[in-house]
């Protein structure tokens, strides 16, 4: 991609409604109250009102009538730095935006916002600006063998269909990174017996949700396609995923980046699970007598607003105590892992999965429910070297284990 000059205008890649919120943020602060990057940093440019504040003095520089009747502005190169900072700082929970006093839908505007600073040429993070080559070589942004995405996690007992109305996309992170979680998946699947497919190991790329949150556009078109056409080929009417990263990709953004609706539906498995329990197609063969605390991810709860399938999961066993984080469903706290840049940010991603961990414990849980595959590899990882510790599962790790075939 060939990039713009720093000077170039800014705003190109915002949508008319964009560059009103950006207008209307009023600065009352309200947001830094939930913004989990603040309360472990403390550091107000990572915060709302000053990203936009910053945001606002480069349009103005390059857009105002200024720089329209006389000439651009310089913008200086430090602030430019600063807020590039900021903005891949900011973990794009979207909390700010639930709390926002007028109603400024962050989790999607800083991705945009993100893509104005790496057309500049001003990132220069690795583990970012290497994805799209990686996922063009390998299929994940992780560089990992594609040969080895189904492997060794996919259980031998599940039978797999050549076609089917029914797919299982088992994402990038799951599939490397969290396998315990996808294994659960195919279990459950398994156990419920509707015949599914899945595209061969080669053909299941990469979402695009790391690209697209990190401001990284250009594969997004390519990659939609490509997997939006293979599913239709093998007849599917219905694509499931666990991960809450590529439900939130597929149902917001491929239908934009393949030009029309999608010839199927998306949903996440805990929906397609609490469908199955309505029609009996499954039942809970035991109890658990365990306290239970589930985590709701933020590209789930806040992106595309399930919050109750997962925990009608958790009650569906006998004996399971629910319990609930102070923040929680839609006002949920960010594990820490989001916004693709955590192995940066490493510190504050740690210390905000600290807080879950640490809530969880004072509670009494017995169990952390997770189910994103991010928060599954940052809160683990947060459990290092710290002093409080509490088991961690995934909810369809967790169910698998539950669950018989209801003879018809
Ligand atoms: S999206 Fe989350 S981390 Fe980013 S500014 Fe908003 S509350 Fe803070
Ligand atoms: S709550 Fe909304 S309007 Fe207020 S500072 Fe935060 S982003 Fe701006």
């Amino acid at each position: 991609m060939s990039k713009k000059p720093c000077s170039a205008s800014f705003g190109g890649s915002l949508t008319a409604l964009q560059l009103i919120e950006l207008d209307a943020c009023s600065q009352c602060r309200e947001c830094l109250k939930v913004c989990p990057v603040q309360e472990v940093t403390g550091n107000p440019a990572v915060s709302p009102p000053e990203k936009i504040r910053m945001f606002r003095k480069f349009l103005k520089a390059t857009n105002g009538l200024k720089a329209r009747l006389f000439k651009k502005g310089d913008i200086d190169k430090k602030l430019l730095e600063e807020f590039t900072r900021a903005v891949f700082e900011c973990t794009t929970c979207g909390a700010c935006g639930q709390h926002c006093t007028v109603g400024l839908f962050t989790q999607r505007l800083w991705p945009y916002l993100r893509k104005e600073m790496i057309e500049r040429g001003l990132v220069d993070y690795e583990i970012l600006t290497k994805m799209p080559e990686a996922i063009q070589k390998t299929g994940n942004p992780y560089n990992f063998p594609t040969a080895d995405r189904y492997r060794p996690w996919f259980p031998e007992s599940v039978k797999v269909s050549k076609r089917a109305d029914l797919a299982y996309y088992a994402g990038c992170s799951g599939a490397y990174g969290a396998q315990p979680m996808v294994r659960g998946d195919a279990l459950v699947l398994g156990v419920i017996g509707d015949p599914f497919t899945m595209l061969p190991e080669e053909e299941e790329v990469c979402c695009g949700f790391p690209l697209f949150v990190s401001g990284q556009h250009d594969l997004m078109e390519e990659l939609t396609r490509k997997l939006v056409e293979a599913y239709k080929a093998l007849g599917v009417k219905t694509l499931l995923c666990s991960c809450p990263c590529c439900v939130n990709v597929m149902t917001r953004d491929w239908p934009l980046f393949y030009g029309k609706e999608l010839p199927f539906r998306v949903l996440h498995i805990t929906q397609f699970v609490v469908d199955a329990l309505r029609k009996r197609k499954i039942r809970v063969k035991k109890e658990l007598h365990e306290r239970l605390i589930y985590h709701d991810p933020c590209y789930l709860s806040r992106g595309v607003g399930i919050t109750e399938e997962p925990r009608q999961v958790l009650r569906s066993i006998p004996g399971v105590e629910l319990l609930e984080f102070e923040r929680h469903g839609l006002n949920s706290r960010c594990c820490g892992a989001g916004g693709a840049v955590r192995k940066v940010f490493h510190d504050n991603a740690v210390a905000i999965g600290r807080l879950a961990i640490d809530e969880a414990v004072r509670k009494k849980a017995d169990r952390l429910v997770l189910s994103c595959p991010a928060c599954y590899g940052k809160v683990n990882e947060a459990m290092q070297d710290h002093d409080k510790k509490i088991t961690i599962v995934d909810i369809m790790e967790l169910f698998a284990e539950y669950i018989e075939r209801e003879e018809q």
